[in-house]
């Protein structure tokens, strides 16, 4: 039985500003029937209680605490990991919610023990020799996500966190040791122990498969792919090759 259902946000629930077809009906829907609503976003620019008024005034009953933001999901790992002084890559909201839970944010990188990385406002070769300064001290590197692109208004894509992490990481010589966004089960993780519920009652939904999709599965709860482009759709999807002769036998 599913007890709580996870939403992404941009691409699922919304696209920018527009609200998708069908997602303020399907939200009340499940919420009369009981079930937990959670949405879940690899956004890192804004934390919960900035998505949390934009979906009010979208006309979404939603309370800030069922929003999960990668930003956020960096921080609740911190404070499990018991790091108390940080070097903060990100927007002035990401250094406010390091603060907000109780984490000095030191612009030293020398004397930080850890480095907690989400999108820079304005990537800069400084960030980076920064966070060269906290790898060689073989301090951890924790990052929000690693999406490669995300979107903006009228379809647009622009660089992401991914894309500065694979510089950062060129420069380091090494992976940053931990990515708690999606594809990684982190905050699924955190919504399911919030919620209190496993594994097996939680379903999460979601437009992409190597993010929401792939992060079910590393959790191990089920997922349901939103594919609004038909047009790629293929006609069968085998997971092998002897289907095919099923598939010709079928069509006779
Ligand atoms: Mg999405």
């Amino acid at each position: 039985m599913i007890r709580a259902v996870v939403f992404d946000l941009d691409g699922t629930i919304y696209f920018g500003q527009t609200v998708a077809d069908y997602a303020r009906e399907t939200v009340s829907g499940l919420a009369t029937r009981g079930v937990a609503v959670r949405f879940c976003s690899n956004i890192t620019r804004a934390g919960r209680a900035t998505v949390g008024k934009k979906m009010r005034g979208m006309g979404f009953d939603v309370a800030d605490e069922h929003i999960y933001t990668s930003s956020e999901a960096v921080v609740r790992y911190a404070l499990t990991a018991g790091l108390r002084r940080v070097y903060a890559v990100g927007g002035e909201e990401f250094r406010q919610l390091i603060a907000a839970a109780g984490i000095t944010v030191t612009d030293d990188c020398r004397e930080a023990q850890a480095a907690l990385v989400a999108m820079p406002s304005q990537p800069t070769w400084q960030l980076i020799e920064d966070l060269m300064v906290v790898a060689g001290r073989n301090r951890p590197i924790v990052a929000c996500n690693r999406d490669p692109v995300y979107p903006v208004e009228g379809g647009r894509l622009k660089p992401g966190l991914g894309t500065f992490l694979a510089a950062a990481e060129t420069a380091c010589g090494r992976p940053v040791d931990r990515v708690v966004g999606k594809p990684s089960p982190d905050m699924l993780g955190y919504i399911a122990a919030d919620c209190r519920v496993g594994p097996a009652e939680m379903l999460m939904v979601g437009d992409l498969l190597t993010s929401d999709v792939a992060a079910a599965r590393a959790f191990g709860c089920r997922s349901a792919w939103v594919s609004r482009e038909h047009s790629h759709e293929p006609d069968y999807i085998i997971s092998d090759l002897r289907q095919i002769l099923a598939i010709v036998e079928g069509m006779g």
